[in-house]
């Protein structure tokens, strides 16, 4: 008999999680993702509003688990689960076999059935999405510098952010920050500091899952920042010029999506049932119903606490439920076979406003303003993977705050599309603010 072999699909924060905490076990692993890096999907934002570089937030998963020899790594895309013949199929056609199943694959941003939106409003999810979004941005600024026309120049400098979770409002105060303090002395024909920066949110306040004064704060800081914020109105139409929403057109270069996601197919993988956003419904002990030797983690599923309310689907929820699946994984091969439920403790919500206010609820406390900034900051470099990337991500982050300088300022991604032809602009810089 060989040794126990785990396969474990998507080495995401549960991925991860599982997979270290299998460290020392009796058991042969597999990780398999479809990326060759890790991502810290909380700072992608400051990828794509140019402060942090890709390689300060990612890291290669090989170099991570190179003293794991009892771990393969494949860079390779999971097409399906045979239950039957106990295997993951890739997109080659090959499968690899298992004896326990992981699957820890996430989700992407959905858009409430309009997915030909994704292309006018790119969402925000991987490093290329966060360089395609950084590209969209400074090309905006350029394009706007090289258009004589005040209404297309007022179109190019305005930015909206769709959703007004933690991602929309932290990109809202980053890119308020890089037109006013980055780009500012840099242009001669336009006005970076007079963008627009519109957040458009469907419910009654910002950051949802936050206390109400919180949110209240929160949208405070944002509305002082110079972020204008709409609340209750919800977008009905994207295209290249703009959105409509409330029955209002707002014409803008660029449009970021921050609302919605959509669970990866994992449920159609293994035919059981989902809730609306994809996510399998697993049983208390993150197994898939009928299947006890497959666990679906993260925010590829949805949990429940003892309280009935859902998991939330947030980083520490996913490493909590992949450190459970190894946790039951290692007590079945003890000969433990007694139920197990995953009891996920809830650390607190986060969320930054710009360079000097945050929000923070830990349950015991709530803070708020420049020492709520001070923790997130703290926080969020404890959380990287290695000491180079936490003193990277310091350094530039002490960089910014002392100079406002954003370094991370490259165009990458194919040739600079000419978004205005080049006229000869004899008006004075205008301010493309309201
Ligand atoms: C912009 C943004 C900001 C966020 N900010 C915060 C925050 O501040 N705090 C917080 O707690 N949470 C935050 N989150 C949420 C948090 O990142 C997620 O809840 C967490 O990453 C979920 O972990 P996961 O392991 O389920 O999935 P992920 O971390 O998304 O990992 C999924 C992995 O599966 C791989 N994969 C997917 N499909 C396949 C396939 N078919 N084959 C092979 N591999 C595949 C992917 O490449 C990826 O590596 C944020 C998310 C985003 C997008």
């Amino acid at each position: 008999m060989g040794k126990h072999r785990v396969v474990v699909v998507g080495s995401g924060f549960g991925g991860l999680a599982a997979v270290q905490a299998l460290a020392g076990a009796d058991v042969e692993v597999t990780l398999i993702d479809r990326r060759n890096h890790h991502l810290f999907q909380p700072l992608l934002y400051q990828v794509a509003t140019a402060s942090l570089s890709t390689s300060e937030i990612a890291w290669p998963i090989r170099h991570i688990l190179r003293n794991r020899a009892e771990v393969t790594t494949l860079l390779a895309t999971v097409t399906g689960v045979d239950v039957t013949g106990k295997a993951v199929t890739l997109e080659d056609g090959s499968q690899v076999g298992y004896d326990s199943l992981i699957l820890a694959t996430g989700a992407r941003h959905a858009y409430f059935g309009h997915d030909e939106w994704e292309k006018f409003a790119p969402g925000l999810k991987t490093l290329e999405d966060a360089t395609t979004i950084r590209r969209k941005l400074l090309l905006a600024f350029e394009a706007a510098e090289r258009e004589s026309d005040p209404d297309k120049r007022r179109a190019l400098l305005t930015f909206v952010i769709v959703g007004a979770g933690p991602t929309g409002v932290e990109m809202a105060g980053a890119i308020v920050e890089l037109a006013r303090i980055t780009l500012k002395d840099e242009f001669r024909r336009s006005d970076p500091a007079g963008a627009r920066v519109v957040l458009i949110e469907a419910a009654e306040k910002v950051l949802g899952n936050f206390r109400p004064e919180l949110s209240e704060y929160s949208l405070n800081a944002l509305r002082n920042l110079g972020v204008e914020v709409i609340l209750g109105e919800t977008v009905t139409a994207i295209d290249a010029d703009g959105l409509v929403y409330g029955g209002k057109r707002l014409d803008a270069e660029c449009i970021i999506w921050a609302a919605g996601v959509q669970a990866s197919p994992a449920a159609k993988w293994l035919g059981v049932e989902a809730d609306r956003a994809g996510r399998v419904k697993v049983e208390a002990d993150l197994t898939v119903p009928g299947h006890p030797d497959i666990f679906v983690i993260g925010d590829a599923a949805t949990a429940t606490k003892p309280d009935g309310k859902p998991v939330p689907g947030i980083g520490d929820a996913a490493k909590q439920a992949g450190q459970h699946a190894a946790r039951l994984i290692r007590a079945r091969l003890n000969g433990d076979t007694g139920s197990m439920p995953f009891r996920y403790k809830h650390k607190g919500d986060l969320a930054t406003i710009g360079k000097r206010a945050a929000v923070i609820d830990f349950g015991w406390i709530q803070l708020r303003g420049w020492i709520a900034w001070w923790v997130w900051g703290l926080a969020h470099i404890y959380f990287l993977i290695d000491i180079k990337n936490r003193l990277a991500v310091a350094l530039s982050w002490l960089w910014i705050y002392l100079s406002g300088q954003r370094s991370a300022r490259l165009i990458t991604q194919g040739e600079a599309e000419q978004k205005a032809p080049i006229k000869e602009v004899t008006e004075a810089p205008e301010s493309a603010g309201p």
